[in-house]
């Protein structure tokens, strides 16, 4: 049986260990979650509506997205992990009619999105009490994932499948050699799916990752609303979103600060940027903003040009990392497209993304870095 080993234990790791056939392969996984994205995430799952012009990432994103009802499926994903929830986009209502537009346009090819409705001001209240009256456009494919959750899930599954977990640090001697504290293994594959860590893991092998950390703080309330886990997500115009979970638990989030590095310190500054834009949709702001509030801060990884990139690198060595800010909805499918290619010999992600080759580099310098 050949010997596999997983570096990075966040949602593209833990779905690819799931995934792998373990009659073909033995897996050791290795984790050592300092920063890790996946449990300080958001969990918006909702990219159809998103401006960006990339058009491989909309396909990749888009088809993510559709991959969720399979994902809930082989691993019995219940409502405290994932829960379709819709999406409310609040924006100025001449920009609804635009929206609404392209969300029309986008569901032909993308049916996931359910029903799209535009909705009055009081509508958008009677389905997120928390909100002020303001116009909104409702798609009801749209979902949140409790990405620490789900991560719980996937290694206990991963577990009683067989997968070997190794709660350490590890550096790569060479494309085959994992050494950790004072041990190393050598192995026939080895993938790395370690977020922003991808770059410092392949600089002794002599590649050159275009790649750097973001860091990403966001809030978490608890309230009284004990219908929360029913709300829907609200994306507000602007830079946080809120995101209601069960319970009472209320996300507002996330920055995205791209110069400091791998810090992972909560800020006042965050708590400031993150609100201050918010109050405006508040139906009682000083009421939800004086909640005990408690921060989670993760690093998310990113390249140049904001797409990620998955694939291998040589006959030994998989990579996955650049997912950016939404890796929630595109890493579980590049971790079972990465587990198809090694079951089966799929290579179907071209139409994805970039060559792997505009990413990583081995010997030369990248402009960009
Ligand atoms: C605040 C915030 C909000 C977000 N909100 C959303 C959202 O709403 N929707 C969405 O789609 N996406 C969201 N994202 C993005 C998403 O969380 C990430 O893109 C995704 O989780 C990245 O997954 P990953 O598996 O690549 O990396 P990670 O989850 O970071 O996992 C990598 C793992 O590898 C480990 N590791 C690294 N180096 C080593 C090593 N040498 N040895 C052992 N282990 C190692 C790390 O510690 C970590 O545990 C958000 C991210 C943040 C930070």
């Amino acid at each position: 049986m050949k010997k596999i080993a997983i570096i990075g234990g966040g949602i593209i790791g833990l779905t690819l260990a799931n995934y792998i056939d373990q009659k073909k392969y033995h897996v050791t996984l290795f984790d050592e979650p300092t920063g890790q994205a996946t449990s300080a995430s958001a969990g918006i799952i909702s990219p159809w509506l998103s401006k960006r012009r990339n058009k491989q990432w909309y396909r990749l994103a888009k088809d993510g997205a559709a991959f969720f009802p399979k994902l809930i499926q082989d691993f019995q994903l219940d409502d405290t992990i994932y829960h379709q929830s819709g999406t409310l986009l609040l924006r100025p209502e001449k920009q609804l009619t635009e929206l609404l537009a392209l969300a029309e346009e986008r569901k032909k090819s993308a049916p996931e999105i359910g029903t799209i409705k535009q909705l009055s001001a009081e509508q958008t209240q009677q389905e997120l009490p928390l909100l002020k009256p303001h116009p909104a456009l409702k798609v009801s494919g749209g979902g949140r994932l409790d990405g620490k959750a789900y991560l719980i899930r996937m290694r206990t599954l991963a577990e009683e499948k067989g997968v070997h977990f190794i709660p350490q640090q590890a550096q790569l001697a060479t494309t085959t050699t994992v050494v950790y504290g004072e041990k190393q293994a050598i192995f026939d594959q080895v993938i790395v799916t370690a977020g922003p860590h991808l770059k410092k893991l392949l600089a002794p092998l002599g590649y050159q990752v275009d790649l750097r950390p973001q860091k990403g703080q966001l809030l978490v309330f608890q309230t009284a609303f004990k219908n929360s886990g029913d709300f829907p997500v609200a994306m507000l115009d602007g830079e946080a979103d809120l995101i209601p979970f069960l319970a009472g638990k209320i996300l507002l989030g996330a920055t995205h600060e791209n110069e400091a590095g791998w810090n992972l310190k909560e800020t006042p500054a965050a708590f400031e940027q993150l609100t201050h834009g918010t109050r405006k949709f508040l139906a009682e702001p000083e009421k939800l903003l004086a909640q005990p509030v408690h921060y989670r801060v993760g690093t998310r990884a990113y390249t140049s040009d904001f797409a990620p990139f998955f694939g291998q690198l040589n006959d030994q060595l998989l990579v996955a990392s650049g997912l950016g800010s939404s890796g929630l909805t595109t890493g579980p499918y590049i971790g079972y497209l990465l587990a198809d290619y090694l079951n089966t010999g799929n290579t179907n992600w071209q139409e994805y993304q970039k060559e792997l080759s505009t990413y990583i580099q081995s010997g030369k310098t990248l402009a960009s870095n």
